[in-house]
């Protein structure tokens, strides 16, 4: 049977799987390879590791395929450069590179519909039954990813300076902001926000507003109702252009693991117009089961 090898690159992690046939042998976790977000070394770093630990379940026969879902591959050159630092470790296979919103369609078990995804970037994009494709978002930080771990986190801060500026103290919001950061004083987040902390670290905080959404502090609710419409328009954007095709399947860990994100988001679509709206129960990778 053939050996194949599923990768779902995030922004912040990297989920690997391995079948023989249609059987999953092995499962493996390793950092970002994102090459929109980490350096070529540390990507190579991160799928060495991962493809050590799959192959140690695969009783010495080559890997023959692999199908990787990424984010930030908007072009050939960018799908031939991750391309490469996928061969490197599994010189006997084809190695196929598709965007990340293809896993999350197909692990929804749809083949057509709407899949948006809220991880550490964000994106929407659709596809009909005769092929007809449609995408908003997905320009990475600088331009984009609204709704996003790193926008929500970005918030947050931005919303900490702003306090500071205007004389406030810090609050509960800003206070788990500064906590995350090991500091104390707002102005040394702008320091900080222009290091090189990279948009994992900032998405991993992202946290501190769900948790302040959760004890009822309105400001972060705010901020959440922002992402959801943002997320919202994106899809809105997606049928503009194709329609509703099928589901919206909602995946990354933002919309995935968060409820208040997930439900604003639900709603926003609901009041829209669109109630087929499915959260991802399985882990992307599991689409590539379905791009076979
Ligand atoms: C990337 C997209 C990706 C999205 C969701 C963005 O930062 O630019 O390519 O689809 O994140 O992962």
């Amino acid at each position: 049977a053939q050996l194949v090898v599923g990768l779902d690159i995030g922004g912040s992690k990297t989920h690997g799987a391995l079948w023989r046939g249609d059987r999953l042998v092995a499962e493996a976790k390793a950092g970002s390879a994102n090459v929109q977000n980490v350096t070529p070394e540390d990507a190579a770093r991160s799928l060495g590791g991962l493809f050590h630990d799959l192959r140690a379940h695969a009783d010495g026969s080559p890997v023959t395929r692999v199908i990787a879902g990424s984010g930030g591959v908007d072009t050939p050159a960018d799908a031939d450069r991750l391309r490469a630092l996928i061969a490197a470790h599994a010189p006997h296979a084809a190695v196929e590179v598709v965007h990340d919103t293809r896993l999350i369609l197909a692990a929804g078990g749809a083949t057509t519909g709407i899949a948006v995804i809220a991880g550490t970037g964000s994106v929407a994009w659709g596809i009909t039954p005769d092929g007809r494709q449609a995408r908003s978002g997905g320009w990475g930080y600088l331009l984009g990813d609204e709704g996003s771990g790193y926008w929500v986190a970005r918030e947050a801060v931005r919303r900490a300076l702003h306090r500071h500026d205007t004389g406030l103290a810090p609050d509960a919001l800003d206070a788990a902001v500064l906590a995350l950061n090991g500091i104390t004083e707002p102005t040394e987040l702008i320091g900080l926000f222009h290091s090189d902390a990279g948009r994992t670290y900032w998405a991993a905080q992202s946290r501190a507003v769900f948790d302040a959404a959760h004890d009822g502090e309105p400001d972060a609710a705010a901020i959440l109702d922002t992402a959801a419409a943002d997320l919202a328009r994106l899809v809105l954007d997606v049928a503009s252009v194709i329609g509703v095709p099928g589901p919206v399947v909602l995946g990354g860990g933002l919309v995935m693991h968060q409820p208040a994100l997930q439900d604003r988001l639900r709603a926003r679509l609901a009041a829209a117009g669109i109630p087929d709206v499915v959260v991802l129960a399985k882990d992307p990778v599991m689409g590539v089961r379905f791009l076979m």
